[in-house]
């Protein structure tokens, strides 16, 4: 019986982004490839020797990757597409970040545009990104096809061990398994990627046997899959794929990983399988223990993810260690180990200098969660043995934890009365809007007549070299605040007089004062704190730092009135106000972990709906609030979307539910996936609602009709993660499609999504072309003012 601590992954990207500084001078041809390689060994072998220090019996590797573990497994199983530059044998640094970013060299992921770059040669776009499971992580997805072959182009699991042996440290290699693998994959072809598995076991059980050989006797195949709902065919995949493995490379252990929820009806499966170890996820799953306990063989080792790899706060070691106990003593040995791999988190709150005191001590970023796995180990080893004494370290750990926690709940930035009685006084019907949609438009249509085809943009204009810098500048102290404020209201106006000069019906000042859609809200928000190098890799080299909502929320004072004011004051055509919805900011936040979410959300929503109040007292007579995150919070198992839909969609209409009539409320979402969420989106009640069209072409309005979605939408006619720019027949055809699938007095025109990341000469243009388009529709039309169609 043993009791030892394991990591499952540390984040890749370095205490300081190094990786994604030596990605970037790589790709900008600042340095070459042996550098960029350098830098890497350098990182792994500091984490590795991180971890060792933190007291890690059981230290990852293969966890590093230069831009994506999946992208990596596809690159060394040879499932590369064609036209990347591979022709077999290994695999160049050109080709996997080809992959990544696509061919052209720009590096602009976005990109999806095939064609020609300037000097004509011919280039591919890079694999299509997706969010790894629920997190904010995105991965590349391979792309497979029915007569898809594998090979072993080099064995990077193999590399890395041998890298960290060297430095005399053994390792546990991680590898993402054949059944996950398969699963995140797509296939051009339409054809089933699990009907590959046979093709592809022979990889794995190479790379198996050469880890073998080396000296490895443990590997991690993490199979996240098992937290969701398996059809029978994906459950017999995984039969089939550990049988393969334990008859191909015996002796060599298995430690089955799974995690961001519990096994559930996919236990017996799990536990079917020929593995030497199994890993679960104690945090999202707490009830997972004990079936587990009392079904599992006494051989198999059980490694208990207790410490929360998904959320920064520091754990109550007292409650992790009474959870677990009941382990101590399993007769297949114990690994005390974080919930999922930590790349999640941030590295280190060290780093954290501006934090206070107080507020830093409840948190607990990569680091300081490999010291409360050792913290933990040595409790649950004192407990099995049958000692209460605690050696001086581990106790101090358990009473910094114990303090900590003190403090946090009983502190009066954590808990607002006023907040909690406002959210408590919701009633049932207090999302609900005065009247019903179809009285709204007549009111809307009085209040702000507008053509048909209404033109409008989604909120932010290009975020300019000089925008950033000045508002660098301004961070930095270097820039006076009445300077700044001046530059932004020229930017402002400016833009203003660009809109009403092109002919856009309504008019948005362009969110330059904005550094994030969350950020800015976060900033003025009560609740919420922000850290200066709290970084998390969202995919490749970009890295976000997602704030911390460790209180009750509220807003102290007006967010958006004053710049919204300002912008109205430049024009006579309406300007809508611009918000981020309440389900976005929440969803793109670290969010307190003593509350449950929907209530954190029905506070921000709370908070919003002051701000719509205020803004409608300015005098807006359309505000939009922007839902953009609110897929991503789905949860991974289907049954559990209703729970979530329901509140989040009631959270979405309380910051509508003091709105006048006349006020128009705009949403928008940019996604066209709304599979399975249309009754939600309908269930919004907006009055208009923007979303992605552009390139599925409309399709998507399809599901929306056929539900009989009765308000007015704006499909995106405009690609805005390309640099194309439409020409208006162009956009006219993409609203020809859109009317032959609405009605006209329901369709906007407007683009995808907001405009910040692209360049003032690309919109221009395509601004122009779309203003033109509209006009061009309603000269072919009889009817020129909305409220002329017979509706
Ligand atoms: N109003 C925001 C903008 O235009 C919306 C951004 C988004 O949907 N991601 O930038
Ligand atoms: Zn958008």
């Amino acid at each position: 019986m043993s009791i030892q601590t394991a990591n499952l992954g540390f984040p890749r990207i370095g205490r300081q982004r190094e990786l994604k500084f030596a990605l970037e001078d790589f790709w900008s041809g600042k340095s070459d490839e042996a550098t960029l390689q350098a830098k890497a060994r350098t990182l792994r072998a500091a984490h590795w020797q991180h971890q060792r220090e933190a007291g890690i019996s059981i230290i990852p590797s293969n966890d590093f990757s230069l831009y994506d573990h999946v992208l990596d497994l596809a690159v060394m199983t040879g499932a590369i597409p064609d036209g990347y530059g591979w022709t077999g044998g290994p695999v160049s640094i050109a080709t996997l970040f080809a992959l990544a970013r696509g061919s052209a060299g720009t590096g602009s992921h976005l990109c999806n545009c095939n064609g020609q770059s300037p000097d004509g040669a011919e280039t591919k776009p890079a694999l299509e990104m997706t969010k790894w499971f629920d997190t904010n992580y995105h991965y590349l997805v391979p792309e497979l096809h029915a007569g898809q072959t594998f090979g072993l182009t080099g064995n990077k699991p193999l590399e890395h061990f041998r890298e960290a042996a060297a430095l005399g440290i053994h390792t546990r290699p991680v590898i993402l398994g054949p059944v996950t693998f398969l699963t995140l994959a797509k296939t051009r072809d339409g054809s089933a990627s699990l009907a590959l598995l046979e093709k592809l076991l022979p990889v794995y059980g190479q790379i198996l046997k050469e880890l073998k050989a080396a000296g490895a006797d443990w590997v991690q195949m993490d199979e996240p899959c098992l937290v969701t709902s398996l059809s029978t065919i994906e459950k017999e995949a995984l039969v089939q794929a550990y049988r393969y493995f334990a008859a191909e490379v015996p002796g060599l252990s298995l430690m089955l990983a799974t995690y961001f929820g519990g096994l559930e009806d996919n236990l017996e499966t799990a536990l079917s399988l020929p593995v030497a170890g199994l890993h679960v996820d104690l945090v999202r799953a707490p009830q997972t223990l004990a079936p587990l306990l009392a079904n599992t063989p006494e051989h198999l080792r059980l490694s208990l993810g207790i410490i929360d790899g998904r959320n920064v706060w520091r754990a109550d070691l007292a409650n992790c260690l009474e959870r677990i106990s009941a382990a101590a003593t399993w007769p297949g040995g114990i690994e005390i180990a974080p919930s999922c791999s930590l790349l999640h988190v941030p590295v280190d709150l060290a780093l954290e200098t501006d934090l206070d005191q107080e507020l830093a001590s409840w948190l607990a970023f990569a680091t300081q969660k490999l010291g409360e796995l050792a913290a933990l180990r040595n409790a649950l080893a004192a407990r099995a043995s049958g000692s209460s004494q605690l050696d001086g370290d581990t106790q101090a750990a358990f009473d910094t934890a114990a303090a900590a926690l003190a403090t946090r709940s009983r502190s009066h930035r954590v808990s607002d009365p006023a907040v909690q009685a406002r959210v408590q006084a919701l009633g049932t019907g207090q999302h609900l809007r005065g009247a019903p949609f179809a009285l709204r438009q007549v009111l809307q249509r009085t209040r702000n007549p507008l053509p048909l085809f209404p033109t409008t943009t989604i909120g932010s204009f290009p975020q300019t070299a000089d925008v950033r810098k000045a508002r660098a500048l301004h961070g930095r102290g270097k820039l006076a605040d009445e300077d700044y404020t001046a530059f932004l209201k020229r930017e402002t106006a400016a833009a203003i007089r660009w809109q009403d000069e092109i002919g856009l019906d309504v008019l948005v000042h362009g969110e330059f004062e904005r550094n994030d859609m969350v950020q800015y809200f976060g900033e003025q928000l009560k609740g919420f704190a922000f850290t200066r190098n709290a970084w998390v890799q969202s995919y490749g080299s970009r890295c976000v730092r997602p704030p911390i909502i460790y209180g009750d929320v509220s807003r102290p004072a007006p967010m958006t009135v004053d710049w919204w004011r300002f912008a109205q004051s430049q024009t006579g055509k309406p300007v809508k106000g611009m918000l981020t919805g309440p389900v976005t900011i929440l969803n793109w936040s670290f969010v307190r972990d003593d509350l449950p979410r929907e209530t954190v959300c029905r506070q921000i929503a709370l908070a919003i709906r002051d701000e719509v109040s205020d803004l409608e007292a300015a005098g807006a007579s359309m505000i939009q609030i922007d839902e953009a995150a609110l897929r991503e919070g789905l949860p991974l198992r289907r049954r559990d979307w209703d729970h979530y839909l329901d509140w989040a969609i009631r959270c979405f209409r309380i910051c509508c539910s003091e709105a006048g009539d006349s006020t128009q409320i705009h949403t928008h979402m940019c996604y066209s996936e709304f599979n399975g969420i249309l009754p939600a989106i309908i269930a919004m009640d907006a009055d208009v609602i923007s979303i992605e069209a552009s390139r599925s072409r409309m399709e998507l309005l399809d599901a929306l009709t056929s539900q009989g979605y009765p308000n007015e939408i704006g499909p995106g006619i405009y690609d805005i993660h390309s640099p194309g720019i439409p020409g208006s027949g162009e956009i006219e055809t993409l609203l020809g499609l859109a009317r032959q699938r609405l009605r006209d007095g329901q369709l906007w025109v407007n683009p995808d999504c907001g405009l910040k990341t692209r360049k003032w000469d690309e919109v221009r243009p395509a601004l122009i072309n779309m203003v033109e388009a509209a006009r061009a529709l309603r000269r072919a039309t009889n009817a020129h003012t909305q409220g002329g169609d017979a509706a």
